[in-house]
């Protein structure tokens, strides 16, 4: 079977790798470079939070658990560490004690911890004198993701598959058997099947063949879809774990860099205005690492990006086939934590004809007669423990 994937994120590689291990011939076309899209800035953290439906966290669980299932001797891009969060005030107490008591009702592991027990978790970390209870996530961790996209990419190509860098697919035609890709090259090819993993490109790509696969506006200023991801200079903080916080989330990066996000702050963030490493934003975010972390004194963000979230207009993956198929749709949120399982159920769907239970409440034809203006706007997550 000859499979071509449009994009080279950890989704396309992901299914890259999981359809050459089927047997599938596959060639990867990717516009501009791997991780040039939005798993190249990503907060990146495996977890399963405030993902409802049940059947959508249960997607997120058996997530972490491909994760778990990858994970090597000496693998340098998955680090279960855990995570740990704590709220502000009394609404925030409550919204955090709601999660948790509803994560335990699913089983998720999930533990209250003091202070003195967390800073031996995270020994540099600076918990506020008015915080007592911390909520441990044990099964949690983060992603690298360039060396995770290198470890699934890196088994494709070992098993044959082909990458066609830089080249842009610019339509699709299904035809009676397989499908034709035009190319910006002017070239024009013919496979048995294509798998979009073109993230937050994936809409007009999938109306080029008559297909409505609706995600929300990539761009739109202080939307759902948008966030800052700064990026610091080396420090010397013991960190080696996710903490997500009322004022800053931060995440190891390796050699002694983090990344760090403050929720809140994302109202401001327009990907048409990127702002300054040395801006406001950039400041701010550093104040807010200080008070979190002994060691972060004098850290300056190399990088304050403003990511892309690849979001589906109804918040939800959209896995499987659509139209006539031999277009299978790969598009999330949360592709960081699913792209290893997702690239998997698919290649048991296209190559070996099974059918995943666990994606039967994410196929693209739920979208099948629905006004496009009817979908109601995404709400944007402002507080710790959402993303
Ligand atoms: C601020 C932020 C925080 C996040 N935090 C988390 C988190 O904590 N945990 C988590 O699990 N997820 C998180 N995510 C989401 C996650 O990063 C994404 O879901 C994931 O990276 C999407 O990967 P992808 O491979 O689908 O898309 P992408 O990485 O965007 O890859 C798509 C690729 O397709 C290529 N392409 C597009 N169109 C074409 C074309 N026509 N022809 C050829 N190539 C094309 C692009 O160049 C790109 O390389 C976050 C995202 C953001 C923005």
């Amino acid at each position: 079977m000859r499979i071509a994937i449009i994009g080279l994120g950890v989704v396309g590689a992901s299914a890259a790798r999981s359809l050459a291990r089927a047997g599938a011939r596959v060639t990867v076309f990717e516009r501009t470079a791997p991780a040039a899209g939005t798993s190249g800035t990503s907060f990146a953290w495996t977890n399963s939070h405030q993902k409802d439906p049940l059947a959508y966290h249960e997607l997120n669980t058996a997530g972490i658990a491909e994760h778990d299932a990858l994970l090597e001797p000496g693998a340098d891009w998955y680090f279960p560490t855990g995570n740990l969060e704590w709220a502000a005030g009394p609404a925030g107490n409550e919204r955090l004690a709601a999660a948790v008591s509803q994560l335990r009702a699913r089983d998720y592991p999930v533990e209250w911890i003091t202070p003195a027990r967390a800073r031996e978790l995270v020994p540099d970390l600076r918990v506020p004198a008015e915080v007592t209870e911390i909520a441990w996530y044990p099964r949690e961790g983060y992603v690298l993701p360039v060396p995770l996209l290198a470890r699934l990419w890196g088994e494709a190509r070992d098993l044959g598959a082909g990458l066609r860098c830089p080249e842009e697919v610019v339509g699709i035609e299904e035809r009676a058997a397989g499908v034709r890709l035009a190319l910006a090259s002017g070239e024009a090819e013919r496979f048995d099947a294509v798998v979009l993993a073109a993230g937050r490109w994936t809409e007009p790509l999938a109306a080029s063949a008559g297909l409505m696969i609706p995600l929300a506006d990539p761009d739109a200023p202080g939307s759902a879809t948008v966030g800052f991801l700064g990026y610091t200079t080396p420090v010397p903080a013991r960190v080696g774990r996710v903490l997500t916080t009322p004022r800053l989330n931060a995440r190891p990066d390796g050699g002694g860099r983090l990344v760090v996000q403050g929720l809140d702050l994302d109202a401001a963030a327009d990907p048409a205005n990127p702002p300054a490493p040395d801006g406001e934003y950039a400041r701010r975010l550093c104040a807010r690492l200080r008070e979190l972390l002994h060691g972060t004194e004098g850290a300056r963000l190399d990088a304050l990006r403003v990511g892309r979230r690849a979001m589906p207009a109804d918040g939800h993956t959209i896995a499987g086939f659509a139209g006539g198929g031999a277009v299978y749709v790969l598009a999330t949120h949360s592709g960081i934590t699913l792209g290893p399982l997702l690239g998997r159920l698919a290649a048991e769907e296209i190559v070996g004809g099974r059918t995943s239970a666990l994606l039967e409440r994410f196929r693209p034809h739920r979208f099948a007669g629905v006004d496009r203006a009817s979908i109601a706007p995404l709400t944007p997550a402002r507080f710790a423990g959402q993303q």
